[in-house]
């Protein structure tokens, strides 16, 4: 699980803050047309975002 997240993070965009998470957030749901959310990441201490809503939860929550 721990692996998973790293590997995850080592893959993902990261973004500083919040507002900039949403911000992009916002453009990537509008080009691809599906729904996206953000979740912050302990390991880059920034934000990634993530299709998986579900997921993004999960994390939030360790
Ligand atoms: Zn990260």
């Amino acid at each position: 699980m721990t692996r998973l997240v790293w590997w995850q993070c080592g893959r993902k965009k990261r973004y500083q803050d919040e507002h900039a998470a949403n911000y992009y957030r916002r453009q990537f749901e509008q080009e691809r047309g599906k729904k996206l959310d953000y979740y912050w990441c302990g390991y880059c201490n920034g934000f990634h975002l993530t299709s998986n809503v579900e997921y993004a939860v999960e994390k939030n929550a360790v």
